[in-house]
């Protein structure tokens, strides 16, 4: 099959990375999931401080020491810091709290975003994240962009993060994807947009099914 990229980019909660998986799956694409890389440069600066706060200057002195990973295994896709599963640590609250912040750090886009442009670098790559169709990939095959209310976006993030034992309330998960969205939206380095030539979802009343179809479409006929 061609070898293909795919950039999906959106809001939190929209499902990009359900959507992701499955097309990679489909394909027979890699998947990565670039939110999984700010949240584990997130955790690795919480872990570099007693208190768990986060030292800007010690964490850009240490992006060269930091290694992350990717690997499919029959429990999904699982997300490794220097050999570590984080994969579950990094959806903790604490993390949600702060990726933003550090996402909006410019020596850490750069970082991350040469990572994953070598990972793309032989094609046959499923991408998700904010900046995948404006900087990461701008000569995408593919991009699409996803957008629902926030409200219907909490709803669903509530109910996943409450399958994974995670406890938040409702109110806490809008209010995070609301900051989220705010600061990922605003900020001065690569803001999150959506590019000209994305294919803009609104999933607010879709099922994965209809979205993924819909995906497809698009990918098949053009
Ligand atoms: O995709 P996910 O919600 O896990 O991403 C967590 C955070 O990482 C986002 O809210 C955003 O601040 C940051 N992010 C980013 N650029 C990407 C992917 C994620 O800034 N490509």
């Amino acid at each position: 099959m061609k070898k293909i990229i795919v950039a999906i980019d959106g809001y939190a909660g929209t499902g990009k990375s359900t959507q992701a998986k499955s097309l990679a799956k489909y394909f027979g694409c890699v998947y990565v999931d670039s939110g999984a890389m700010y949240r584990a440069v997130t955790y690795f600066g919480q872990q570099q401080t007693t208190d768990g706060s986060i030292d800007i200057k010690l964490l850009i002195d240490s992006l060269p020491q930091i290694s992350i990973d990717f690997e499919l295994t029959k429990n999904g896709q699982q997300t490794f810091l220097n050999d570590e599963n984080i994969t579950d640590l990094i959806r903790q609250s604490k993390v949600n709290d702060k990726v933003s912040d550090v996402a909006s750090i410019h020596e850490i886009r750069s970082f991350l975003v040469d990572i994953q442009k070598e990972m793309g670098s032989s094609k046959g790559v499923i991408m998700d994240g904010r900046d995948i169709g404006t900087i990461v990939f701008p000569e995408a095959d593919y991009k699409f962009f996803l957008t629902a209310s926030p409200k219907i976006r909490a709803q669903r993030r509530y109910e996943e993060q409450q399958k994974k034992g995670i406890i938040e309330t409702l109110e806490e998960v809008l209010a995070n994807i609301t900051a989220r969205d705010h600061q990922d939206s605003t900020r001065i380095v690569t803001p999150l947009k959506k590019a000209k030539d994305a294919i803009e979802i609104d999933v607010s009343y879709m099922s994965i099914d209809d979205v993924f179809n819909v995906m497809i479409e698009n990918i098949i006929e053009s």
